[in-house]
């Protein structure tokens, strides 16, 4: 629930910053960690603000850049390749003369994309968060109406799946695009139990078992074991 910092890398990825305040230290220490999750870990003495600590992150991007580039971690998304959206194997093709992307077959198993090379990726990417942004709409208007979110947003990042503020304001994670549906589906109802109960009581995992029905635990138990392989592409 609480405020995120991120630090974006030249390529767009979005790298979470947690900030951690030690007793006892005198400098800040920055740690980039790049498993199982990429993420920035930054101790500083009590009285230094995170403002301070953003800056000087921000002066050691060089280095920072450095690190996660070489990080293996990615696969680039080519024209033929075949990967999983929303728990269907899609084929991805790319013909420059079509202005739109759009599946091409009524089962949605090949994505044409249009455009340039260029522009190849980052389209694939917008039709895919797209994509997802309507099947969790979807999602929602299954569910009563005090459930629902007052506003919803996409985000990148890698250490939590979705949000839910008191606000009733939602994000998830892009990347759930990847996962099978139902472990999707699962953190769609789970964050929308939030609305109801803000803590992870007993009242909460009720609430989420009765919005997605049986199944809870094993949708859990797969993001804690595959989480990490959703930040393959892109
Ligand atoms: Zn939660």
């Amino acid at each position: 629930m609480s405020a995120e910092n991120v630090f974006t890398l030249s390529n767009g990825e979005q790298i979470p910053v947690i900030i951690e305040n030690r007793r006892g230290v005198r400098n800040v220490t920055l740690r980039p960690k790049l498993n199982p999750v990429r993420e920035i870990h930054i101790s500083k003495p009590w009285l230094t603000s995170n403002s301070f600590v953003l800056k000087f992150l921000e002066s050691k991007r060089k280095w920072i850049e450095h690190i996660f580039d070489k990080a293996p971690t990615k696969e680039k998304i080519k024209p033929d390749m075949t990967i999983e959206i929303l728990g269907r194997n899609v084929k991805l093709i790319h013909d420059t003369t079509m202005r739109g992307n759009c599946y091409v077959n009524e089962e949605k198993t090949i994505l044409c994309i249009g455009g340039g090379a260029d522009m190849f990726e980052r389209r694939a990417r917008d039709f895919i968060k797209n994509e997802l942004l309507t099947e969790i709409k979807k999602i929602i208007k299954t569910t009563p109406r005090k459930y629902w979110p007052t506003r919803i947003t996409l985000r990148d990042t890698t250490s939590r799946w979705g949000s839910c503020s008191t606000t009733g304001n939602m994000s998830f994670s892009w990347r759930l695009a990847f996962a099978p549906y139902e472990v999707m589906r699962y953190v769609v109802m789970h964050e929308l139990s939030h609305r109801e109960h803000m803590d992870h009581s007993a009242e909460f995992w009720a609430t989420v078992s009765e919005l997605y029905g049986f199944g809870v635990e094993r949708a859990k138990r797969w993001l804690t074991k595959n989480g990490q392989h959703l930040h393959k592409y892109f």
